[in-house]
């Protein structure tokens, strides 16, 4: 019965909770990026639109990731996308070649990483101080980044919570993928998703909507509702305040979510089982102790990077976070203090 208790405070938010918004809403703020970054960052595409032009002029360049889905933090590394309109073998030979053209025209710190899961070339720029991952054909991440700005732009609480979020996991080291941990990919999927469930809902399912935006990508259809400025009014009857939701997002990942039996899929908005998608064992290096389906692929687990050791650091993390907004004095502080 003191379980049952304890559980029973857990679904209760504490009482002064909306004193946390101002102070939420002050780190978020905090974190948005000023005007001028994204002037430095054009800059440099520019630079790079430039030169890659001249060795291969049917090429395209495309941001992707923090820097285009506007859940990118101030000073961000950008990532950016060559795309060629062609399938291609020898990434390894064309990513050299480029590594060679930036040296030529004095970027710093170029180094082609030829064997990486995504094999790309860093770079970093004298001139604007911003550091760069290009990659090629990373096509699907390009359509990814087009969801997730998307959905930013349905309402305003996506991106505070996003922002929160993603700042407590790097503050707390787990927005690591090397070491078990989530990508901040991932996190912003949870987010999506977490407001989707919300009653009422604060975000749609633009993938269970009219198509009005489609495209074919490596045999993948990628197909949703991109009409967003039509949604703007989607989330209004909820008035729940960023402090309750990161309040709610905490305590669902420490107390609500079935991690023995449940997918959280954006793509149909709902929770979906682990059976149905024969995610109930280990296969390979894929264990399946946190399921988070790609929108568009579907048989990816973006919780595959998690072990069994960092299942557990995670989880951990979860109930701290979830701890802290329910009893601690000064949450705002404590929350992100350094692991
Ligand atoms: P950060 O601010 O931490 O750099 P980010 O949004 O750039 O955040 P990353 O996790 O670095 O996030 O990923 C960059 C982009 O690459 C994502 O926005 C997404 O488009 C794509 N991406 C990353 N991981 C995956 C993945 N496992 N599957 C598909 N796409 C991914
Ligand atoms: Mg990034």
């Amino acid at each position: 019965s003191q379980r049952l208790r304890m559980l029973k405070r857990q679904m209760e938010c504490r009482s002064d909770i909306h004193r946390l918004i101002a102070p939420l809403l002050a780190i978020y703020e905090l974190l948005i990026p000023p005007e001028e970054e994204r002037a430095k960052q054009n800059q440099l595409l520019a630079l790079l639109e430039k030169l890659v032009c001249k060795e291969w002029p049917k090429a395209g360049l495309y941001l992707y990731g923090s820097c285009a889905n506007s859940f990118g933090v101030s000073k961000s590394d950008i990532d950016v996308c060559l795309a060629f309109n062609e399938d291609i073998n020898n990434k390894s030979e064309i990513l050299l070649k480029l590594a060679d053209i930036l040296r030529s025209d004095n970027l710093q710190n170029v180094q082609a990483l030829t064997r990486a899961r995504v094999p790309l070339v860093k770079l970093m720029d004298p001139v604007t101080g911003i550091s760069c991952d290009i990659c090629i054909n990373n096509i699907l991440a390009v359509v990814n980044t087009k969801l997730l700005k998307d959905y930013a732009k349905i309402d305003a609480r996506l991106r505070q919570l996003a922002f929160i979020v993603k700042h407590w996991a790097k503050s707390r080291g787990v927005n690591e993928t090397y070491q078990g941990t989530l990508s901040s990919y991932a996190y912003v999927l949870m987010c999506i998703h977490f407001l989707q469930q919300r009653r009422p809902a604060i975000l749609p399912c633009l993938q269970g909507m009219e198509t009005t935006y489609s495209v074919t990508v490596d045999d993948v259809e990628c197909a949703y509702f991109d009409q967003v400025e039509k949604l703007r009014d989607f989330g209004s009857s909820n008035k729940e305040t960023v402090a309750q939701l990161v309040w709610a997002f905490f305590n669902y990942w420490a107390y609500g979510h079935d991690y023995a039996n449940s997918v959280i899929s954006v793509r149909t908005g709902r929770i979906i089982s682990k059976r149905e998608k024969d995610w109930t064992r280990r296969i390979g290096n894929d264990r399946h102790l946190i399921c988070i389906e790609d929108p568009f692929e579907t048989s990816h687990d973006l919780g595959r990077v998690v072990d069994k050791f960092s299942i557990r650091v995670l989880r951990e993390e979860f109930e701290r976070a979830a701890d802290i907004l329910q009893y601690d004095p000064n949450p705002c502080v404590t929350l992100f203090e350094p692991y």
